[in-house]
């Protein structure tokens, strides 16, 4: 444009030369308007945690800077303040939005003992909560961390948007310099660098990008960079994990069925001791039934994990494991067992002997089905990996409309598989929560993590579900794809706007000052198509309602607490 406007000015067409300025300051400042939309929709995220803190020591309650709360305190937070921390509720009760956290807008009941997350906002009563975890720590803090990052990483799609900017350059120069040979035409020459513009791609593709992650992160998902964003939008496969990650991974223990000379307190007591520090939610379960039978837990020595199989340890001198048939082979037969058979089972072994069987149950996620449904109506593939057994992953998977099952898999065949997979040209998206799928998910093209999940699944995924909501997956999916619908349009556009319009200026039908209006208005239309992505302001917070504590509705929580979404 500075090449046209003194161009303009040399040749006397001192008009054409204001007027383009004049159209391009005012084109700058409304792109510069719809830039800082886009920024403002992460920097108003990050500024959303409260600045001071009231924190109660003793009997006083003390004002400090929100960086100085350290775990283990307790915050006061009052009706329509903002929970700076994630922790327990330990006096008060109240109901608390949790949407910016978990996408969740239903409010949910914080009453003694419960979790509550930084970022949601207090709505009923004054809350005191013990901190756990604080700033960059909490889930919040994690939020934003990731969304920097991955506003100052690049996409490839932005490489690519900068070199066809440099390139629509030089094919608008050389086309004036050939306008000039053939035409001698000076109006015309200058009309042709006027028209052709390239912000639609240079400026556009960045904002769709952000846009696109800060919209994600609304919806309660977080994608560490752009490029896996890009990523995700050719994804035609999604690998999904059973437990935990298809269903709630609250696993119940549904009976204790101890070998002939066994007695079931034994049983579930060796077998409870062994998991007592297990991150597996089977092991969780186990624990959980025995306190409460009051079974005495003796601390666990030497304890082995076999991912896919289960764990070992030694307790009180004798070797006991506690896992499936793969790692308890010599399973033998309790009459009672046979009605159980299709359920999930672990089998427990002590010194080399069976010692019995302990039946489970796990729920579904409520939205499972749905998800499913949607994503195969998107024309994406839904598959099983789990290492569960055929029996009890064809039944969920039939519950849930998945057809292809990958059952009794060790994460080395997780992670088979999905090389499999993509060597046979699918592109996937492995969604998990355990140790034993961070391979996967670090192999998949996308790695997709629970928010309930272990930390090496969420360091090893590329996008966590902090609601550990598979709907919030498909919309996700949804967003990938309509940025990069979005990010093509503003390309293809941009190169035919240009072409034709060189044409025309070429030939003289376009004189410099049209050739300005075509120029600045289709990159603002380009400009304006990207911002479609940015996400609305967060409604303020609503008033108080007057909801009857303990009737709000509840979203089920996991065992670590963080909220469910239904
Ligand atoms: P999924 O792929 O469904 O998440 P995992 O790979 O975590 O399942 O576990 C596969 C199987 O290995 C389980 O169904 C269970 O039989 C056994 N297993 C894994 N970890 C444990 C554990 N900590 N305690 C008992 N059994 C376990
Ligand atoms: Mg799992």
């Amino acid at each position: 444009m500075l090449i046209a406007i003194f161009a303009a000015a040399a040749i006397g067409e001192w008009v054409t030369s204001l007027v383009i300025t004049a159209f391009v300051i005012a084109a700058e400042i409304l792109e510069d308007l719809t830039m800082d939309r886009g920024r403002d929709a992460l920097s108003e995220l990050a500024s959303f945690l409260p600045e001071t803190v009231e924190v109660r020591q003793g009997d006083q309650i003390v004002r400090t800077p929100a960086s100085q709360v350290v775990a283990g305190q307790v915050v006061v937070v009052s009706p329509g303040g903002r929970v700076p921390v994630d922790g327990t509720v330990v006096a008060g009760r109240s109901t608390v939005d949790a949407s910016r956290i978990t996408g969740e807008s239903l409010p949910v009941d914080a009453l003694s003992g419960e979790q509550v997350f930084a970022g949601s906002v207090n709505q009923l009563g004054v809350l005191e909560i013990r901190a756990e975890r604080v700033g960059a720590e909490s889930a919040y803090g994690r939020i934003i961390a990731a969304v920097e990052q991955a506003q100052s990483s690049r996409a490839p799609v932005q490489r690519l948007a900068d070199r066809l900017a440099t390139w629509l350059v030089l094919v608008a120069i050389a086309g004036a310099v050939a306008t000039w040979l053939v035409t001698r035409d000076a109006r015309s020459t200058i009309s042709v660098v006027i028209v052709a513009g390239a912000c639609g791609v240079a400026a556009g593709t960045p904002l769709a990008v952000l846009a696109a992650i800060a919209r994600c992160a609304r919806h309660g998902a977080f994608v560490k960079d752009g490029e896996h964003l890009e990523i995700l939008s050719t994804v035609n496969t999604a690998m999904f994990d059973k437990t935990g990650t298809l269903t709630e991974g609250i696993i119940q223990v549904t009976g204790v069925f101890p070998a002939p000379g066994a007695t079931a307190d034994e049983l579930l007591r060796l077998a409870a001791s062994a998991e007592l520090h297990s991150e597996h939610p089977i092991g969780q379960a186990l624990v959980a039934r025995a306190q409460v039978l009051n079974l005495a837990l003796t601390e666990p020595d030497d304890v082995g994990y076999v991912p896919g199989m289960g764990v070992t340890a030694s307790i009180d001198g004798q070797q006991v494991q506690v896992g499936n048939s793969r790692l308890v082979p010599q399973v033998g037969n309790s009459g009672e067992l046979a009605g159980a058979r299709t359920g999930a089972r672990v089998e427990v072994a002590c010194e080399g002997r069976w010692l019995g069987s302990i039946t489970q149950s796990d729920s579904l996620r409520t939205t499972t089905s749905a998800a499913v449904r949607d994503l195969k109506s998107m024309g994406v593939e839904v598959a099983m990996l789990t290492g569960d057994s055929q029996v009890v992953a064809q039944s969920i998977a039939n519950a849930v409309g998945i057809d292809e099952v990958h059952a009794h898999l060790l994460p080395t065949d997780k992670l088979a598989t999905i090389d499999a997979a993509r060597a046979a040209g699918r592109r996937i998206a492995m969604v998990g929560d355990g140790i034993n799928d961070a391979p996967a998910l670090a192999r998949a093209d996308v790695g997709v993590a629970m928010g309930s999940g272990t930390d090496i699944a969420r360091e090893s995924a590329d996008l966590v579900l902090i609601s550990s909501d598979p709907s919030d997956f498909v919309e996700t999916l949804r967003i990938a794809r309509r940025a990069r619908r979005i990010i093509m349009v503003n390309f293809i556009g941009t190169v035919v706007v240009d072409l034709a319009g060189m044409i025309l200026a070429g030939v003289g039908i376009l004189g410099p000052v049209l050739a300005a209006v075509v120029h600045v208005s289709s990159e603002t239309a380009f400009i304006l198509n990207s911002a479609r992505l940015i996400p609305g302001r967060t409604r303020e917070m609503p008033a108080a309602r007057p909801v009857a504590t303990g009737t709000g509705v509840r979203p089920e929580r996991d065992r670590s607490g963080r909220p469910r979404t239904g």
